[in-house]
Formats: structure tokens, sequence, C-alpha cells
């Protein structure tokens, strides 16, 4: 079953709706000041008549999105951190545009009824405002992997049971959507992800251990978050999709692989039965799975730079270093142990990228940590199946401070 409809839907047609100026399509940008955010936002500004803009949220950056509020001129705009509202109330008086702050209102914002919500926000902070999306039953461009590593089983159950019609974002997701089309799930022999090996691929171990912030964020191909691109650096990021492909494409786990692609040119491959292997193509831009996302079952136009082969020569693939990047080995394991793992992985991940980004971990210390945090939490009976978004949540937070403590742990030895 694969719940990214691989045909034209039939409930909300918003994306056709969206092409025409009688009928705007109804639109939220949950994380609208970030990448995926100002992507989103570009593709929407060249077409304004055909969106109409309901909620905008952030997390603190108030400025920001107080000018994308008035821009794009959205009915609500939402910053997550209350000490932020003061600033966002201000400049947005006058404007008739309401303000309003903290995780709550964040869920209300994403319940307001739409056709479309774009879920971009980083990390699992955006778990329960994408679920409060997919509850009303919209369609949901999802850029939050980590809803899906997070609590897989549960968002697909509410999407199922909401009619909601998921759109996946993730450029490799987006590819396989596509590679699969309608074809049956049973014909598909593998799903191979692509991965562009990140800003460190040809580092050796020590290179890496002495690895630096500012190095991790320069991704050679993508302009990202700085999650993302410390996940790609770690190549955690191709993990972390693993997961996500897991649930949206049910496939099972052994027809899931990855394969290390430079270029970033195909950004997945599915391989059929009859020995036929259907490749993605695309120039690394985020715009064009996003517009995908949007327009679904139709096309729009997006100004991104086109492909031309000849020019890129050559594309390459080689395999995955699993000794160099062990974050795809952890990975791995919380998906094969199922339950909660995965949820710990996000989690200690979020916390150790944090702590490699404020200087206090080395690179190399970020999937040791992540491994480290997922023993830990086996020892404490903490990988059972969460049945609620409740309990969740409190593994999430209970990971967090295991993994705030095995980071306390390393920058102090
Ligand atoms: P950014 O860091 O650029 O932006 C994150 C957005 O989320 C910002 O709007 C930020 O607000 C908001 N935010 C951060 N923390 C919170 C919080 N605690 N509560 C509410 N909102 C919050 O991230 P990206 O756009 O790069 O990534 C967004 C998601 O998309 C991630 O899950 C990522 O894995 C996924 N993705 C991104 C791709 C990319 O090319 N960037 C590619 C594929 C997937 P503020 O500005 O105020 O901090």
């Amino acid at each position: 079953m694969i719940v990214a409809a691989p045909h034209p839907p039939t409930s909300r047609p918003a994306a056709e709706e969206s092409t025409r100026a009688a009928s705007p399509c109804r639109l939220s940008i949950l994380g609208a000041t970030g990448s995926i955010g100002t992507s989103t936002l570009d593709l929407v500004a060249r077409d304004a008549d055909a969106y109409d803009i309901e909620a905008v949220t952030a997390n603190c950056d108030a400025g920001r999105l107080a000018d994308i509020a008035i821009r794009h001129r959205a009915r609500i705009a939402v910053v997550a951190d209350p000490t932020a509202y003061r600033e966002l109330a201000d400049r947005l008086a006058g404007t008739g545009i309401a303000a309003a702050a903290g995780p709550e209102a964040l869920v209300e914002a994403a319940a307001r009824p739409v056709d479309c919500v774009v879920a971009a926000i980083v990390g699992a902070a955006g778990l329960s405002p994408t679920i409060a999306a997919v509850r009303q039953g919209c369609r949901v461009a999802l850029a939050n992997k980590e809803c899906l590593v997070t609590a897989g089983d549960l968002f697909m159950r509410e999407v199922v049971a909401s009619g909601a019609e998921l759109l996946p974002v993730d450029s490799e997701h987006s590819a396989a959507f596509q590679a699969i089309g309608a074809s049956d799930l049973d014909a598909i022999e593998q799903i191979t992800l692509t991965a562009s090996g990140g800003p460190f691929r040809t580092w050796s171990l020590e290179q890496l251990a002495a690895a630096t912030p500012g190095q991790a964020l320069k991704h050679p191909n993508w302009s990202m978050g700085a999650k993302i691109s410390i996940d790609s650096a770690t190549m955690m990021n191709k993990g972390l999709e693993l997961i996500e492909a897991f649930h949206l494409f049910p496939v099972g786990v052994a027809r899931l692989g990855m394969v290390v692609h430079p270029q970033s040119i195909v950004h997945c491959l599915v391989s059929y039965r009859d020995g036929s292997v259907l490749a993605q193509m695309s120039s690394p831009d985020m715009r064009t799975p996003i517009a995908l996302a949007l327009a679904w079952p139709r096309r729009m136009q997006a100004p991104t730079e086109r492909l031309d082969l000849a020019r890129v020569g050559s594309l390459t693939f080689e395999a995955a270093d699993e000794v160099r990047f062990p974050a795809i080995a952890v990975a791995r394991q919380a998906l094969a142990a199922g339950g909660s793992a995965p949820a710990v992985l996000n989690a200690a991940n979020e916390i150790a990228v944090e702590a490699f980004l404020g200087g206090r971990i080395g690179f190399l210390d970020i999937a040791a940590t992540v491994a480290k945090c997922l023993e830990a939490a086996d020892r404490r009976g903490l990988l059972a199946p969460a049945p609620d978004l409740g309990t969740v949540l409190a593994i999430d937070g209970e990971a967090r401070q295991m993994a705030r403590s095995l980071v306390n742990q390393t920058s102090t030895t």
C-alpha cells in the first residue's frame, strides 16, 4: 500500500484548484522561515493568485515571519517560542494578521482548514503540528522526515484514518513516488535511495575526527538548514530517509537500499522484477519536489536549473562506507529493532547535532552518542512500541535527557 496517492487524488483536488484564480489553493506553511519554507514561498510568489495563505509558522524568528505573513497576506502567523510573541505582535499590529505563540497555538494553526499544509518544521518539534494537519484530512506535503522516524506507524495510521493525502517532499522519496507511479509494490525488487555522500565523502577517519561545524555545514550540492546539513555530513540523513521510506513505501527493509551518487542528479532508483530500473533525475533544487507536492497530479512551472546531461558529463555511483559513516549502520539497527528505537535514534541525533554545532562534541561523537543512547534506552526498556502520541513524546523527552547526559560526559572527557 502506498498512502501517497499514485493516482490522481479523488478527494481534494487542491493542486488543480491551485492553477485556477477563481479558487486558489488554501495553503499553510509550517516552518515558513526555513530553507524548505523559503523555497515553497518562492514558488508561491511566482503564482500568487493561485494561493490563499492561511497560516505561516516559525520557531523564534518573529521578524522574518512577520515579513512573510505581510508579503503573502497570511491570516495568522505563529511562533513556537512564546518569548518571540511580543515582537511578532508588534510587527503585525494594524495589518489585520493575527499573531499567536506557543506549541498549542502551533497545533491550532496546523489544524486550520486548508487544502494543503507544507510540513517543514525541523525535528521532532514538527510531529504534533503535522499530525494536526493530517487529522484535518487535507493534502500534507511532508518535508519533516523526523515525523515518520519518530512515530512512523502512528503517523501513517493517522493518515489512513483521516484520508489525508500524503505527498513526500524529501527529494529521494518524491523520486520514489514518481518512479513507482501506479505500480504494484509486489513488482518492486529494490528501492535505492541515492546519497550525495556529503562534504566529507572522501575524508579519512582522522580528518573526520577534526571536522568543524563550518566545514560540515558546507554541503557540496544542496542548500539546506543547519540540522539536515549536519545529518548529510554524518550520513545519518540517509539512515533517517531509509526509515522514512520504510513507512511511505512498505516493501520491507530488505528491499530498501542506498547508493552514494556524488552528483545528486539521480534521486532514487526503483528496480522491478522484470529487470527494469526507473530513476528520477533533476538538478539538485528542492523547488522541484516541492512543486510536485503542491501541484500533483499536475506539473507546475518551477524556475530550477534545467538538467543538461552533456554538461554534467558523468553520473557516478559507489557503495557507502559504513566505517567512516557509522550513522548509517546505527540507523539501520534502529529500523531493524523497530518499536521506539527510531524515536530514540532521532531524539539522540537532534541533541548530538546541536552539541556538535555548539562546539561541545566532535564530529565522530555524533553517531557514537546516538549509538550509546540506543543501548542505554534498550537497557531501560524504552524501545517498546509507543501506543499513542503522548507516549511517543514522553520517550522523545527521555531520550533527549539521556543524550544530554552522554554529551556532557563526552564534552568533559
Ligand atoms: P531549517 O532549519 O532551514 O528551518 C526550520 C524551520 O522550522 C524554521 O521555520 C524554524 O523557525 C522552524 N522551527 C525550528 N525549530 C522549531 C520548533 N521547535 N518549533 C516550531 N518550529 C521550529 O530546516 P529545513 O527547511 O532545512 O528543513 C525542514 C525539514 O525538511 C527538516 O525535517 C528536514 O529534514 C526536511 N528536509 C529539508 C531539506 C532541505 O533541502 N532543506 C530536504 C529534505 C528534507 P525559525 O526560523 O524561527 O528557527
